[in-house]
């Protein structure tokens, strides 16, 4: 096909690929769930980068812990083990009621290791034939950018010119167990699914839908692989939104907050049962599981242990939930959400999710749409109550004007 669209339209954008189409801002500074712009303006941030921002910008013990780190060790390989890796598996694992994990640095790498994992466990335990594994994923998944990962997204944005891509993937509807179920034969190794679909707009399942997957997992000898790379650790109210729904994965796939919004941290975590299938040679990253990421992941979940951030998600997401909620039919069209995240679609009438987004960062708030007419809301969970309030007033006022 031929390409209509320019392959640049912004001005000035110099050496920098077109990745992103970042919001007219540039931000020079920040502290807590506030940031500072190269010309000392304000803004509330929220959006706390995709969730990797939980615990505030400049968070006073995880800096002290990375400082600490860097000034004694950070980074070794894995050609050698560095003090700083076991402690962090242990503290991880025990916050994931796991007994083994795989550290990683981003978010689509924890998915490709997840992904491999979960063939090798087929091959070697299930006894599938040799490159016949397949995994179920959902409709609107967003699990990262490497080609493997983005073959079997349906976002066109996502796809268009990076095939062909990796076989072994069945897309089924997402938030039907059924469709699920069907999809499954003797060839599947793993569900691939995220607990509430951050890209596709804070999409809350239906109400049993995460306990019938893992019942239709275990009856399938099927792994459950739930990416609660945005959704977990902390921004639903729980440490992990599968809690919510009271189900356990066999795999939990984790990133963002892990790395405290200073360096990329993400892991594999689950049982030895099926972690344990990798053997030395057989996966590897140079960076993961360094000694700078092992100790502030240590102390992310050292903040997790203390609940207070789950309780604070919980607390300032019911006044953020109710107050969207009331805006439905004011500027609003529908709002879905958990804890302090939630999506919230734009009435078309008053504009795009953009148009909202660019009001919005005139009243000092960032916030970013996503798939058009949604504004996703993300703000670090240390958020003060009256923050909260204030930005939610500014919103109204910004639907009603617009
Ligand atoms: N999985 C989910 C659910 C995500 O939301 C994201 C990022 O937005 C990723 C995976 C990919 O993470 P990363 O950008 O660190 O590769």
């Amino acid at each position: 096909h031929t390409r209509t669209a320019p392959l640049s339209t912004e001005k000035g954008s110099g050496p920098l690929a077109h990745n992103y189409s970042p919001l007219p801002v540039t931000i020079a500074s920040g502290e807590g769930a506030w940031l500072t712009d190269v010309d000392g303006h304000r803004y509330l941030d929220f959006l706390a980068a995709y969730s990797a921002v939980n615990f505030g910008h400049g968070h006073p013990g995880l800096i002290s812990v990375a400082r600490d780190q860097l000034d004694t060790l950070t980074l070794t390989s894995r050609a050698f083990d560095n003090d700083r890796l076991r402690p962090f598996a242990a503290a991880l694992t025990r916050l994931a009621g796991k007994d083994m994990m795989l550290p990683m640095n981003t978010g689509a790498e924890a998915v490709e290791s997840g992904i491999k994992v979960a063939r090798a466990w087929g091959y070697r335990v299930k006894g599938v034939p040799a490159d016949q594994a397949t995994i179920i994923v959902a409709a609107g998944n967003f699990h990262g950018r490497t080609t493997t990962i983005v073959g079997f997204s349906d976002d066109p944005e996502a796809r268009d010119d990076f095939g062909p891509f990796a076989p072994g993937f069945r897309t089924v509807p997402y938030g039907d167990a059924e469709a699920l179920a069907a999809a499954i034969d003797e060839t599947t190794v793993a569900v691939l699914i995220e607990p509430i679909q951050g890209e596709a707009g804070v999409i809350v399942p239906p109400e049993g839908y995460l306990r019938a997957v893992r019942t239709v997992c275990t009856d399938a000898n099927v792994l459950f692989i739930a990416d609660e790379i945005q959704s977990g650790l902390g921004r639903t109210g729980e440490t992990f939104a599968c809690d919510l729904f009271g189900v356990v994965p066999d795999l939990y796939l984790l990133g963002k907050a892990l790395g405290g919004g200073i360096v990329p941290v993400s892991a594999v975590v689950g049982s030895s049962d099926v972690l344990g299938v990798l053997q030395p040679g057989q996966h590897g990253s140079t960076f993961g599981g360094n000694p700078l990421a092992a100790a502030v992941g240590t102390a992310v979940v050292e903040l997790l242990e203390t609940g207070e951030y789950q309780a604070r998600a919980r607390e300032l997401g019911s006044v953020l939930q109710e107050r969207l909620q009331a805006l439905v039919g004011h500027g609003l069209t529908a709002v879905r959400g958990a804890g302090l995240w939630a999506g919230a679609d734009v009435d078309p009438a008053l504009g795009s999710g953009r148009d909202i987004a660019l009001a919005m960062l005139d009243e000092g708030i960032l916030v970013k749409d996503t798939h058009g007419q949604t504004l996703r809301f993300a703000p670090p969970l240390v958020i003060e109550l009256a923050d909260l309030e204030w930005a939610l007033d500014r919103l109204e006022a910004v639907l009603e004007r617009a």
